[in-house]
């Protein structure tokens, strides 16, 4: 087995390229590097890049595209089962890393998504969210912190920790947030879609003189009450068990709204949670981005085909 310090023999460029082309080719709509040196100073102590792979060099970002158009037409209570595409770009993420070490043997792996089971249900074990902003494949918006890309809009991340030396990509420049209508309704009643649309109501926020984000706030408890169903999971066994020493019934578990809760749990994790979409529903950046979903992409495809010399 090659020691570290040997390095691996790979043109940087080249495989950067090979490893672009990779998750392309499997459905990542962007890519891109992050800065470690970046990742490592701005992330908090326990969740640096080097505290789940010590010896990561590069950290790998990809997005994968977000609902179909027709998505945004369904109710609410029924995007939870189709609104979502992230486990595609977890497949993504997970091909990539066995494809790197296939192609040039650094060892590498998919980064969990998940949460660190030492630091409670909403801590994760790494920010996917800012090792895509450090790459420079989102930025944050005003709808609490969700990525936007002002090509794609709104998708979902995954990452690739690697000994390979890849070379960094940079931050976005401009950030799409706040859209120019998002810009003319906050001057007109001091609120953005993304905030007058939120059902919890927990965004809010400033846009200065130039049109851009001044201040933004995020009540994450509020949207995670609504939105993370898994969390009330331990307070429904607890009523449950006091239900039971009550009155020797455990009638809690039975209701309606437990017995949804009992129907997400064999549906899948998805059902779980990220309920509501109501801020990206609302976004002109998440639903009409030049390339936010299939019919978008394959009509600027097809005039770029025509367009072309
Ligand atoms: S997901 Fe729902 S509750 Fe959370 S910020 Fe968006 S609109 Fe508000
Ligand atoms: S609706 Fe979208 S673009 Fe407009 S402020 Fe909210 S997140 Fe930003």
């Amino acid at each position: 087995m090659r020691h570290p310090s040997e390095g691996f023999p790979a043109d940087p460029i080249a495989a950067k390229q090979a490893i672009f082309d990779y998750c392309k080719k499997r459905g990542a709509l962007a890519v891109g590097v992050a800065d470690l040196a970046a990742l490592e100073r701005i992330a908090p102590p326990g969740h640096r890049p080097t505290d789940l792979m010590p010896r990561v060099k590069s950290v790998i970002s990809l997005g994968v595209g977000g609902q179909t158009q027709g998505a945004w037409q369904l109710p609410a209570k029924a995007m939870a089962y189709s609104g979502s595409t992230e486990v595609r770009g977890y497949t993504v993420a997970y091909g990539c890393a066995f494809f790197i070490e296939q192609k040039f043997g650094a060892p590498s792996v998919y980064v969990p998504p998940d949460i660190d089971p030492e630091s409670g249900p909403r801590v994760p074990l790494q920010s996917l969210k800012l090792h895509a902003e450090i790459a420079g494949i989102g930025a944050r918006s005003f709808a609490g912190d969700i990525l936007l890309h002002p090509q794609f809009g709104f998708m979902y991340y995954a990452s690739v920790f690697t000994e390979l030396e890849l070379p960094p990509d940079q931050p976005m420049a401009e950030n799409p947030c706040p859209a120019p209508s998002c810009v003319s309704m906050y001057r007109s009643i001091g609120r953005t879609p993304c905030m007058k649309f939120c059902p919890a109501q927990c965004l809010s926020g400033e846009i200065d003189d130039a049109g851009k984000q001044k201040s933004s706030r995020y009540d994450m408890a509020a949207c995670a009450e609504l939105t993370q169903e898994y969390e009330a999971v331990p307070k429904i066994l607890a009523e449950a068990v006091r239900d039971e020493n009550r009155s020797h019934g455990a009638d809690r578990l039975l209701d309606p709204d437990s017995k949804m809760l009992w129907y997400k749990v064999s549906a899948g994790s998805g059902g779980w949670f990220a309920q509501c979409f109501e801020c990206m529903r609302v976004c002109p950046i998440a639903t009409q981005a030049p390339q936010a979903d299939p019919i978008l992409r394959t009509e600027e495809a097809r005039s770029a085909a025509a367009n072309k010399p």
